[in-house]
């Protein structure tokens, strides 16, 4: 089984995680920029961030055998602080990178003016660079947050074949089908979807245009969340190639939009400028002549924070 988490924030998730995920069946994700928690008080905070979801973070993934890719955006939440909304005016020389197969994730958390602004012009972005869009929907008021986000996607040049809307349930999925946008829906153990009101929503609905994902990040969430949403499509009676459209065809052919889809995961770097993921040479490779290039022929600079 080949699994392709759409939205998911390896940032905040460790090693094990990886490792699991590939366990799993896990060969690519799409990282979206998001509100890190801690508020950022400068564009360049963005920028740093930003260049970490194309270099760090895919330097990472491809350790475990996984394809990363990202999707940039200055995010809802943070859209309503005029110290970060500059970072709108960096966004074009980003967009243009090839591990970028999207402008996300945008849309609303609480349905200001400055989120208004900041969505509108965000599209106008994807649609200039031939990007699709990743648009979250709010966690509140969510039928009102679909409609509004709805009609600020009709008023844009991005065709709505060209968007993704996020964090679907129950009362949203009717209504965002008939968009004619693609359906994404995040599992939690939890709060929102669970697997179970996953499988109902694909059997009511049918599969076409859906995408599952884990968005899994620093709240309680679970990156094994795809792959739990496959086993009870099979177990439901929905069969392979079913699961293959939902958990891998479609996050392809969404993200496949901007032309930058890359899914063969190269042989990974020993280092991410000059610094590795390891604390020294590695314990089995260390005076072997299979040991890794670039390991322990010479001090190995500390990753950073080490
Ligand atoms: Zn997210």
């Amino acid at each position: 089984m080949r699994l392709f988490d759409p939205h998911i924030h390896m940032t905040s998730r460790t090693t094990d995680d990886y490792e699991a995920m590939y366990a799993a069946g896990v060969r690519a994700v799409v990282e979206p920029s998001f509100w890190l928690g801690q508020p950022r008080t400068s564009p360049a905070s963005f920028l740093d961030y930003f260049d970490s979801l194309l270099g760090w973070e895919p330097f990472r993934a491809a350790q475990h055998g996984i394809a990363h890719h990202c999707t940039l955006a200055l995010n809802p939440k943070e859209a309503n602080d005029p110290r970060c909304v500059p970072v709108l005016d960096e966004l074009p020389r980003y967009l243009v990178k090839d591990q970028v197969v999207a402008v996300g994730e945008i849309g609303y958390d609480s349905m200001t003016p400055a989120e208004d602004t900041a969505l509108a012009t965000q599209l106008q972005l994807a649609a200039a660079h031939e990007l699709p869009a990743l648009v979250h929907t709010p966690h509140r008021d969510k039928l009102a947050g679909l409609r509004r986000t709805l009609d600020v996607v009709r008023e844009s040049a991005l065709p709505a074949d060209h968007v993704l809307v996020d964090h679907l349930n129950e009362t949203t999925v009717k209504e965002a089908k008939d968009s004619g946008c693609w359906l994404g829906f995040s599992v939690y153990p939890d709060t929102k979807m669970d697997e179970e009101r996953m499988v109902a929503i694909l059997r009511e609905y049918g599969p076409e245009q859906v995408l599952v994902n884990s968005a899994a990040d620093w709240g309680r969430s679970d990156p094994l969340k795809t792959r739990k949403v496959a086993d009870l499509m099979l177990a439901e009676g929905f069969d392979e190639d079913d699961v293959d459209r939902v958990l891998w065809r479609n996050p392809v052919a969404f993200y496949g939009l901007s032309g930058r889809l890359d899914l063969d995961v190269a042989a990974p770097d020993a280092t991410h400028e000059g610094n590795s993921i390891l604390r020294g040479a590695p314990k089995d490779l260390d005076e072997g002549p299979g040991r890794a290039p670039g390991q322990g022929d010479a001090p190995v600079a500390p990753a950073p924070g080490a």
